[in-house]
């Protein structure tokens, strides 16, 4: 399974898809599952919902498709772009980047400029420039240079495609927020298809996750599941200066199942349900409590009456910047723990109790 999580990780995260432009992610989505559904909708907000097999509980399975970008707010008279954020952009991160800006002509390579330290002040070099100090440079000279090369407000700007092998299972990218959810849940539409685990299955790619869970508020209402799980490239902070009991994940220790973040307190049974499908197909598994984090669940759980859901994280480290890293063993091993939590949902008809 690793080779084709590798390479459905790579064709996926090197698409763009910031929050209301996802169509490229959508599209290679079915392409992927194009001979294992039984059926693909889009709703008016773009949001794809994949059903796969009939009968047995209906279990909605959703990732977002959108990934942390900008958007051009400004084009000044000498050519540089200001921007607004779509999503959790931090500055320290954005300074001296490459970009891409998606122009009407088509794709435009630009750097976000910073001052170099031969003129940069003392008082300057101490603090993190706001994100409204940043500016994207295409290299025009003018307005005028810009606009003939299709830069509009309005237009997105994402960081550049990249993917490449690190040492080891490791593995470098942007866009695995949420990629990495996008692939679990493609692989295991593909499972559900070929082996019928028993439910009916909707698996979801929602659209503006990075700006405040709005795909999934309307994804919920055509779906009306049962049963939810939701699949996220989730925050790893297994790194330098970071204390032990705040490392919340590390690479390598398999998928996280959550426990409790902003948006949700896990239903008791689902994550036990969880829990159990890891331990039942063998894998390493890491309870989460992550409080500075949102997920679709936020919203999903809260539909109608009330959705048993839970959350599956493979964990990245530097979400939300223009390089990611994520270990593909955990990759593997969401996916393996996704499928047999779904045939536990069949087996029981649901989580079981709520105790
Ligand atoms: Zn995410």
């Amino acid at each position: 399974m690793i080779d084709g999580a590798l390479k459905l990780l790579e064709r996926l995260s090197t698409c763009y898809a910031p929050p209301g432009g996802e169509e490229s992610v959508a599209r290679e989505v079915v392409a992927f599952l194009n001979d294992s559904a039984d059926s693909f909708e889009r709703d008016v907000m773009g949001n794809l919902m994949v059903r796969v097999g009939g009968g047995g509980p209906r279990v909605m399975l959703a990732a977002h498709m959108d990934e942390v970008a900008m958007m051009v707010s400004w084009v000044d008279e000498e050519g540089f772009l200001s921007f607004v954020p779509l999503g959790g952009l931090d500055p320290r991160v954005l300074v001296g980047q490459r970009v891409v800006v998606h122009s009407e002509k088509g794709l435009l390579e630009g750097c976000i400029g910073v001052k170099p330290p031969h003129v940069t002040t003392q008082e300057e070099a101490k603090r993190v420039p706001e994100l409204r100090e940043l500016y994207i440079d295409i290299g025009a000279s003018s307005r005028e240079e810009a606009e003939a090369a299709g830069v509009k407000v309005g237009c997105f700007a994402t960081f550049p495609a990249h993917f490449a092998r690190l040492l080891g299972s490791r593995v470098v990218g942007k866009a695995f927020d949420d990629r990495a959810g996008c692939v679990v849940e493609a692989l295991a539409a593909r499972a559900a298809a070929e082996e019928g685990l028993g439910v009916e299955l909707h698996t979801v790619f929602t659209v503006q996750e990075e700006v405040g869970l709005r795909g999934a508020a309307t994804a919920v209402n055509s779906v009306n599941p049962q049963y939810a799980i939701v699949l996220e490239g989730t925050v790893a902070a297994d790194t330098p200066g970071v204390p032990e009991q705040g490392r919340i994940t590390r690479l390598g220790r398999g998928p996280a199942i959550r426990i409790i973040d902003s948006s949700m307190i896990t239903n008791r049974g689902m994550y036990r349900l969880l829990v159990e499908a890891a331990e039942r197909a063998g894998l390493s598994y890491q309870p989460q409590i992550v409080m500075g984090s949102a997920t679709d669940a936020g919203r999903i759980h809260l539909h109608g009456r009330g959705v048993a859901t839970g959350v599956v994280g493979v964990p990245c480290r530097y979400l939300h910047s223009p390089h990611l890293v994520l270990d593909l063993r955990d990759l593997e091993a969401a996916c393996r723990l996704v499928v047999e939590a779904l045939r536990l949902v069949a087996d029981r008809g649901g989580p079981g109790s709520r105790g």
